[in-house]
């Protein structure tokens, strides 16, 4: 499955909105994503329909695809979704985090804090990303892991819009806390702690700001061929 074109399409597409390569509002050309990725329109058809089913690209009636643009309803829709749902991920995942996801969670905090102090932006995005679905894996939900996969997909969009200090990662110490209570098995704690952790990133959108603009998407895909044309 891998290894068809619609799914290359829609793993570059995915990885690029994980790491803001790819910007709400971005257009998503049929032509351009079957040049880039070397495949036919009807491959670039189905990876965009895909991605619209996750709610991350949306069809629109004769213009075509675009990257999906979050209002903001949608945007409190998706971190209260992501409240109900981490918090009962935070107290299945109590009691079941093994030494080894202990260890995991601890090293990602340190890679998001090098990344974030050397600027490299979408390896912070990633780390920040890889922390709370990690705890979905060890939750050991496979319905759950699929939905925060979608939401935490959505919620990267609607920080690079929103987010008001332009920072759309976690709180180091944050994260820190949620290991310790982790580590600990203390479920209360846990889910306290994710409820309040989810609540801040929340309380740093400002739907007042200007939503930043677009870039092409050969530009975002680093497959441009001359950046200075679309910055
Ligand atoms: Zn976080």
């Amino acid at each position: 499955m891998q290894g068809l074109p619609e799914n290359q399409i829609v793993g570059s597409i995915l990885d690029a909105i994980a790491e803001q390569r790819l910007p709400a509002g971005t257009k998503l050309g049929e032509q351009a994503l079957s040049d880039l990725f070397g495949c036919n329109r009807a491959n670039v058809r189905r990876a965009l329909a895909t991605l619209a089913a996750q709610h991350v690209v949306e069809l629109r009636p004769n213009r075509g695809a675009y990257v999906m643009t979050p209002s903001p309803k949608e945007a409190r829709d998706v971190f209260q979704a992501r409240r109900a749902i981490e918090r009962t991920i935070a107290r299945e995942a109590a009691g079941r985090a093994t030494a080894g996801d202990i260890d995991f969670l601890r090293r990602n905090i340190t890679d998001e804090a090098r990344a974030k102090a050397s600027g490299d932006k979408p390896a912070e995005l990633r780390a920040s990303r890889d922390f709370h679905m990690r705890i979905a894996q060890i939750a050991n939900n496979e319905v759950l892991h699929r939905f925060l996969s979608e939401l935490t997909m959505r919620s990267t969009l609607i920080l690079g819009l929103y987010s008001q200090h332009g920072s759309s990662s976690c709180a180091k110490d944050e994260h820190a806390r949620i290991v310790d209570a982790l580590e600990h098995s203390d479920k209360e704690a846990l889910v306290a702690l994710t409820d309040r952790h989810l609540r801040h990133l929340e309380a740093d959108l400002n739907f007042d700001a200007r939503p930043r603009s677009p870039m092409t998407l050969e530009d975002r895909l680093s497959l441009s061929r001359d950046p200075a044309q679309t910055e």
